[in-house]
């Protein structure tokens, strides 16, 4: 699993990541116990969390359009307490927020203490459509990478511990999927022109996000790639990665205020 964490300092190569990879397992059926061990394991990590309630998660979920950040959060996340967590999506930026910084939306929903907040797309977007598009000069993105990571490392030295999840799919397996949408009315909502449109993009952004993975997978907020064809090994990977993570935060029930052994209730 450490190879997927992308180590400071080093150059990424995405043809370097098979997004097919499946690790030394072969089908679903394979892990679906070991998944479901990681969805409770999670569970009793997130109540240790809200109840020591001195520190919280980010997770930013990142990647291609039909890359899996929906049903990421659908399947990893279903076993969790929804009064511990929130789901922050970042669209298009509204009239107000393009009004000021482009952090200034990130930093109101980042997480309580005790609370885990989920990325769908990030700040990142700052440096991977608005130099795609061309929504704001180079010289504007670029030193954001830096600001990033000051912005990140901020965060951490406050007790926000960071993971940050590259969903790496291949073009094909986008084309399978926006199939998929054409194909199935239960998913015509879900198809948009402009994914389309953005295929026509994709070398552009895979450039975009080597940088982005090069420059700010940092030792305290790292970058993980995910091998995201199959969507049974993405869960399984990123739900170890966030299980492993909140272990080694050594999370403890805080001591009771008072002498409870005294306390008689009539
Ligand atoms: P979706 O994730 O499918 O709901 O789409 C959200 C859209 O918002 C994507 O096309 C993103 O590229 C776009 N988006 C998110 N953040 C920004 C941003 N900072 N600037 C421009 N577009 C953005
Ligand atoms: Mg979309």
């Amino acid at each position: 699993m450490k190879s997927l964490r992308v180590k400071p300092g080093t150059k990424v190569s995405l043809d370097d990541y098979d997004p097919a990879d499946t690790g030394r397992y072969k089908s679903a059926e394979e892990v679906a116990d070991k998944l479901k061990e990681h969805i409770d394991e999670l569970d009793r990590l997130q109540n240790l969390l809200y109840a020591e309630n001195k520190r919280a998660l980010l997770i930013v979920l990142q990647g291609m359009d039909a890359s899996g950040k929906d049903g990421t959060i659908r399947h990893v996340m279903s076993g969790l307490n929804p009064q511990g967590v929130s789901v922050v999506p970042f669209k298009v930026p509204s009239d107000e927020e393009r009004a000021h910084d482009y952090l200034w939306r990130v930093h109101k929903v980042t997480p309580r203490f005790g609370q885990i907040a989920i990325f769908n797309r990030s700040h990142y977007e700052d440096v991977l459509v608005v130099r795609v598009h061309e929504l704001a000069p180079k010289k504007v993105w670029k030193k954001r990478y830096k600001q990033i990571n000051h912005f990140e490392r901020m965060l951490t030295e406050n007790d926000t511990v960071i993971l940050k999840f590259f969903l790496h799919i291949s073009k094909d397996e986008q084309k399978r999927r926006l199939e998929e949408r054409l194909k199935d009315p239960k998913r015509h909502w879900k198809f948009s022109e402009k994914d389309v449109d953005e295929r026509h993009f994709w070398d552009d952004y895979r450039k975009a996000y080597e940088d982005a993975l090069t420059e700010c997978s940092t030792k305290r907020a790292p970058w993980y790639i995910i091998p995201a064809d199959r969507k049974w090994y993405r869960n399984l990977v990123v739900a170890e990665t966030i299980v492993e993570t909140l272990r080694g935060l050594d999370l403890k029930y805080p001591e009771a205020a008072a002498d409870l052994s005294k306390i008689v209730i009539e």
